[in-house]
């Protein structure tokens, strides 16, 4: 790009896009003649409530939310909500499933057990978590309250395109940090929904929660009042002071994308994105390799490695001065990770697969 910005391939804090960052830049100083800052603004005044009614509004139509789920914008990042979703759906007795197809499903996992009976009912860790459970390969356990999933593990690069559907009275719980707002989910199958902002929607600091309504106020003694859905949702998630910046650039990043039409609109992107990507890769006679299994790979972060381990850092190298950053696979995995978020333009996309295809021309023996 040639006003500086460069292409970020970063697993998050992620990009945003650039219409929303000139807007942001542009009502810092000022926000629409209240003659303040939104950083500077009550969070009980008529400025900021309609800023966080708007935001909750778009989300709403963007996600075809039922009415009879609460949307509550959080602090602590969705690493909190492993701890809070246990507090506010278990009793310590009660059993949770947990699926744990990659790091981050095994963080929700452990803190998960810290707080109810939680139970591993499919790893993939002795695949390298390159594949998710087929639906008859699951065995839940009876009575389970819930059955926890991370939609997309950030790190493997493995998403669900089909979710499992736990039956009886046990609640679907997902995270989905990393590809939430990325195409259209169907709630109702979910109890709760969970989500850190800063790969798809806005800054860290901002997590949203989607829980149904009748689930709310049933949360253990111990719950901190901050952890308790309850008390946010009563309080429109005005309890206490909120992360009002960011709750103000997640709602102009729901406003672009219904602009930019929608949550069907945004998958198509990001489908034709990680096309280019993945074939790409599979076209390079094994030069570069993704390790997950097709079915169930990530439109959002691509993990792969090079035949050659030797030559990564020259690759980087090479894409770094050719404007295209943190291309660096997680420190667990290593290799190359793209993470090619909403916000990743499809030209970036494009510079990234020709750069690999020139990289190989040149290196392959
Ligand atoms: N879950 C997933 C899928 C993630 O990708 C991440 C973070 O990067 C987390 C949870 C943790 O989120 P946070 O850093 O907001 O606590």
């Amino acid at each position: 790009e040639d006003d500086g910005r460069v292409f970020n391939f970063a697993a998050g804090p992620a990009t945003l896009p650039a219409s929303v960052l000139k807007q942001a830049q542009e009502e810092l100083y000022n926000w629409r003649g209240s003659g303040m800052s939104i950083m500077e603004m009550s969070h009980r005044g008529k400025e900021f409530t309609s800023i966080i009614q708007n935001a909750e509004a778009s989300l709403r139509s963007l996600l075809k939310i039922p009415d009879d789920y609460a949307v509550l914008f959080l602090q602590g990042g969705a690493t909190t909500q492993f701890a809070s979703v246990p507090l506010n759906l278990c009793k310590p007795e009660d059993t949770a499933d947990y699926i744990v197809s990659g790091s981050w499903s095994d963080k929700a996992f452990k803190e998960g057990q810290k707080y109810c009976t939680a139970k591993v009912v499919w790893s993939g860790k002795s695949n390298k978590y390159t594949d998710l459970p087929q639906p008859g390969e699951l065995s839940l356990t009876p009575g389970a309250r819930f059955l926890h999933i991370c939609a997309n593990e950030t790190i493997h690069g493995v998403e669900f395109k089909d979710y499992p559907s736990p039956g009886g009275d046990t609640l679907l719980v997902a995270d989905m940090s990393s590809n939430f707002c990325s195409k259209p989910v169907d709630v109702s199958k979910f109890a709760l929904i969970y989500a850190g902002a800063q790969k798809n929607i806005g800054p860290s600091g901002v997590t949203i929660v989607i829980v149904r309504k009748d689930l709310l106020g049933n949360s253990q003694k111990i719950t901190p009042v901050m952890l308790d859905y309850k008390i946010h949702a009563d309080n429109n998630s005005l309890y206490n002071t909120p992360p009002c910046f960011g709750i103000y650039v997640c709602g102009l990043v729901f406003s672009d994308l219904l602009e930019k039409g929608g949550l069907r609109a945004a998958e198509q992107r990001n489908i034709e994105k990680a096309k280019l990507l993945y074939d790409a890769i599979d076209a390079s006679n094994g030069f570069f390799k993704c390790p997950v299994k097709k079915e169930v790979r990530s439109l959002m972060n691509v993990p792969f490695t090079m035949e050659t381990p030797d030559l990564e850092a020259a690759f980087l190298k090479e894409a770094a001065a050719g404007g295209m950053v943190q291309l660096k696979g997680h420190r667990s995995v290593g290799g190359i990770r793209a993470s090619i978020y909403n916000a990743m333009p499809k030209a970036g996309v494009e510079k990234l697969v020709a750069l690999m295809k020139s990289f190989q021309e040149r290196h392959a023996s």
